[in-house]
């Protein structure tokens, strides 16, 4: 008697065909990574596709690792980008398009059968859009239940303990994200090019810092306006391959665990408490 082997799910939906893929999404399916990235500048030294490299490889990697929770989607690769229109290489989408299109693609997930998404973000400027189109799928279908998060926020601990920058200077093709591309793709650093470009500070209420965490008051100037011309924001030089393993690490870790806790947080019913709903008026008595 042959013994069938049991043959480890696909991590990439890419891959699959729709026997595959309709298997993922049974029973509420696995939970959907839905990379979000950007083409745009990225300094002299770093290539545009930075925003997308970093993101695809966290969620395959996280969908690799555990492809019995994970299901790693093919990206969204062109973002909201209107302030950097200024530097070549850069695409913008516009920001109503941007929502209606990410959406369309989670409501599909949904429609399918999948009821966890995860829009894991790889730029700063899609993160309102991507945290309101993951409001939507909450709000507008019936089990779907959708979150977002920008990747750089998975290891702000790590970045406390190992940033050179100092606080305010992490933003744009920094310490930060050169490191992530020197441990990804070294061969396509311009190390040589890589320049400081601290962004005078215009207000003391008004800051970026990808780790640090921004200033009170949200405010985005188009880029040329306040870039010194390199377009970075942050310290280049201080990058390593080192800190990007690490930070690389450190995400795909935090990102799997919260996978797992996704997976398992429980649908409640939703109430309706008006006049028009069915619940009971817990206060009936009290008027
Ligand atoms: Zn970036």
């Amino acid at each position: 008697m042959t013994t069938k082997q049991q043959a480890q799910p696909k991590p990439l939906l890419e891959t699959m065909t729709w026997p595959e893929a309709r298997q993922a999404a049974e029973n509420g399916g696995r939970v959907v990574l839905l990379p979000v990235g950007a083409i745009e500048q990225h300094g002299p030294h770093l290539p545009v596709d930075v925003d997308n490299r970093i993101v695809v490889w966290l969620c395959h990697e996280a969908a690799r690792r555990r492809p019995d929770l994970i299901l790693s989607a093919p990206p969204i690769h062109y973002g909201f980008n209107e302030h950097n229109m200024g530097f070549p290489g850069t695409i913008t989408v516009a920001i109503e398009h941007f929502i209606n299109y990410v959406y369309d693609v989670c409501h599909s997930f949904v429609r399918q059968g999948h009821t966890r998404i995860v829009l894991v973000n790889g730029h700063g400027s899609n993160a309102m859009p991507c945290a309101l189109v993951a409001r939507r799928i909450v709000n507008e279908t019936e089990d779907g239940m959708a979150a977002a998060i920008s990747h750089w926020h998975l290891a702000r601990e790590l970045a406390a303990r190992i940033r050179e920058t100092p606080a305010g200077g992490m933003a744009h093709a920094c310490e930060y994200e050169t490191s992530w591309y020197l441990f990804l793709n070294p061969d396509l650093v311009r190390m040589e090019r890589a320049v400081p470009d601290m962004l005078a500070q215009r207000s003391q209420y008004i800051w970026v810092d990808l780790m640090a965490g921004d200033g009170p008051v949200a405010f985005i100037d188009d880029w040329s306006r306040v870039s010194n011309g390199s377009g970075v924001e942050g310290d280049p030089q201080t990058a390593s391959a080192e800190k990007g393993w690490r930070y690389a690490e450190e995400e795909v870790g935090h990102l799997v665990e919260f996978c797992q806790e996704f997976k398992a947080m429980p649908l409640l019913p939703r109430r309706n408490y008006t006049a028009r709903g069915r619940d009971p008026n817990p206060y009936a008595n009290f008027d």
